[in-house]
């Protein structure tokens, strides 16, 4: 489930010879027999507005140009949490005392297995809406998106209560390897503004990216 080239890519080790890289992949294997990602979503319908992005059904504005051109074509947007819960902050505290090589592995790996996690509720959404083309997820912080957009997901998903997830005054996830995402539904293909022209469902038409530009230039 964990990307090992995505955990070495968050190390900055991209290029990893064999010894590090077999060594990352026994602390994926680790992780993924410890720590199962949960998360919880809600659906709204969304109404474009001129000053947002108003989801009608959780009461949200999502101000903003990011959010508007991430859910430009989508009539409904998912609310997303995925947590992979306090057990893994306690381990990472262990890890620190005994090995600290050890325990910067086990951080990437454990930002890689939440991403597997909303990768999971993204597959499952998708299988909710058949027909229906998903945006990729974009989360609070994001381009001129709030950050203190995040707790106010947590408190429209009850995360507290679910999934023991809540944001801190200063505005960090608690436990530390959580995430909250918005994931747009359209009627037509989206293009894949974050994850770039590889996972992109147009990329074989795009006359974009056959003129050497891509969504964002
Ligand atoms: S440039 Fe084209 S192929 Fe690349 S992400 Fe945008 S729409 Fe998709």
């Amino acid at each position: 489930m964990i990307d090992v080239n995505e955990a070495l890519r968050y190390l900055g080790a991209s290029g990893a010879d064999d010894v590090l890289r077999e060594r990352m992949q026994q602390v994926a294997r680790d992780a993924e027999a410890r720590f199962r990602p949960r998360y919880i979503y809600r659906v709204s319908a969304v109404e474009h507005r001129g000053e947002g992005e108003w989801l009608s059904d959780v009461q949200l504005l999502l101000p903003g140009k990011s959010a508007g051109k991430m859910l430009a074509q989508c009539h409904r947007a998912v609310l997303l949490v995925c947590t992979l819960g306090s057990a893994f902050d306690s381990a990472m505290r262990m890890e620190q005392a005994r090995d600290m090589s050890r325990a910067v592995m086990l951080d990437v790996c454990g930002s890689a297995l939440v991403e597997a996690g909303c990768d999971q509720a993204q597959e499952e959404i998708a299988a909710r809406f058949p027909g229906m083309y998903l945006t990729d997820r974009f989360s609070p912080g994001y381009g001129d998106l709030p950050l203190e957009i995040q707790p106010v997901i947590c408190r429209l998903t009850d995360a507290q209560r679910r999934l023991g997830v809540h944001v801190t005054p200063s505005l960090l996830m608690n436990p530390q390897k959580s995430v909250t995402a918005i994931i747009g539904l359209a009627d037509e293909p989206q293009r894949a503004r974050i994850r770039g022209c590889a996972y992109c469902a147009l990329r074989e038409k795009c006359e974009l990216r056959k003129g050497g530009h891509s969504c964002d230039d």
